[in-house]
């Protein structure tokens, strides 16, 4: 341990609260085939200083998240310094080896340190900018008809990229989606493509998993198409057919590794030229500044980062931090999926719900720490149990 904490800055309790968030239309994601989702789960998590500084930060799991916390969490912080993420960074990723990940954590230990020295996280951090260029990001596999008025829509309301979803039994019929979209909006807009292969969700099963010769020949067809990249066309550790796939493409860039976790597998991935794009979460991965590690290590490598951001609005906003205090930011990812999954659905939890400005991009609140205002009623509303 280093010098004597401050009194005021030591952590008093950790509190944890599990929504059950509910959804305004059925979503049918792409990545759960036969899933018809009506709700989210979500745990908030505040870390409360003696000096009555709240830290706040979100889990994308339920209670399982929310007992990893209290289990193997919270012991360890009581009494600790909030305003010294870096000497407690341990204590998340050991957490990992018994429960769920708990990297975002991290989170609210920066929100307090924010807080403190009256910055928003990103001015802390250095702001490369102010505001990152955000895509789209759909959830569901839809016809090329639908997905052309949808895409009339996305670029009526100021996007200038869209995401869309790879999951059809046949490779082909996703493709003619991308050609419609392509003869409908002409270059107007970017469009990526997210075939979610490197892992598929407990319980979710049927999802049809790609072979290397099948991701190589959508890739060169998405390369024809002038397709900005595919994410996810093979599984989150084949690293050598990544690579191999890579190698064999030049426009189109490679994307992923929302499912990979901690900084040494990152750093795989960097190493063994895996992906063009990283696209860590901070509620996901690895802590929210131990990202901005592994964004040195592919700023070194050439390589982008595009943070994973479908979690919650507090995990959106706490990767927006992240990304505008980097150099090497690519786009961002906005989830926008109407009727069942709009924006205002991810950010429900959250007073003033993000969207983008008239240019497509979206501006880093400039409120100390991340930024996050909670709708407390509605939170307490859908709390369906309480840790800590
Ligand atoms: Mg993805």
């Amino acid at each position: 341990m280093g010098a004597a904490s401050p009194p005021e800055t030591r952590i008093r309790r950790i509190r944890s609260r599990v929504l059950d968030l509910p959804l305004p239309a059925e979503f049918r994601p792409a990545w759960g085939r036969n899933e018809i989702q009506h709700s989210f789960h979500v745990t908030l998590i505040e870390v409360e200083t003696v000096g009555g500084v709240v830290g706040i930060t979100a889990a994308e799991a339920g209670r399982e998240a929310a007992v990893s916390v209290d289990r193997f969490v919270t012991p360890h912080l009581i009494g600790q310094d909030a305003a010294r993420p870096e000497s407690l960074i341990g204590v998340m990723r050991d957490a990992e080896i018994l429960g769920s990940p708990v990297y975002c954590v991290e989170i609210a230990l920066w929100d307090i340190a924010g807080k403190i020295a009256g910055l928003p996280v990103y001015k802390m951090w250095g702001a490369a900018t102010d505001r990152v260029a955000a895509y789209c990001a759909t959830g569901e596999v839809r016809s090329a008809e639908r997905r052309v008025e949808d895409c009339r829509r996305i670029v009526a309301e100021g996007f200038k990229a869209v995401k869309l979803r790879f999951h059809s039994d046949d490779p082909r019929d996703d493709i003619r989606v991308v050609e419609a979209i392509r003869l409908d909006l002409g270059d107007r807009l970017a469009i990526l493509v997210d075939a979610n292969q490197a892992g598929v969700l407990p319980g979710l099963g049927g999802h049809r998993q790609w072979t290397f010769p099948i991701a190589m020949d959508v890739a060169l067809e998405l390369e024809r198409l002038g397709v900005t990249w595919l994410e996810e066309p093979l599984p989150r550790h084949d690293y050598a057919g990544l690579r191999r796939l890579r190698d064999r493409i030049h426009t189109l860039q490679l994307a992923g590794g929302e499912n990979n976790h901690g900084m040494h597998e990152f750093r795989l991935l960097i190493e063994e030229g895996c992906y063009d794009v990283l696209q860590p979460d901070a509620v996901l991965s690895e802590g929210v500044y131990q990202l901005r590690k592994v964004a040195a290590l592919a700023e070194a490598a050439g390589l982008l980062i595009a943070p994973h951001t479908w979690t919650h609005g507090i995990g959106l906003l706490a990767n927006l931090h992240l990304a505008a205090s980097i150099p090497n930011h690519s786009w961002f990812e906005f989830p926008h999926e109407p009727p069942g999954w709009p924006s205002t659905a991810l950010s429900q939890m959250l007073v003033s719900k993000p969207w983008i400005d008239g240019d497509g991009y979206l501006n880093v609140p400039e409120r100390p720490g991340f930024g996050f205002e909670l709708d407390e009623e509605l939170i307490e509303h859908h709390t369906v149990a309480t840790y800590g």
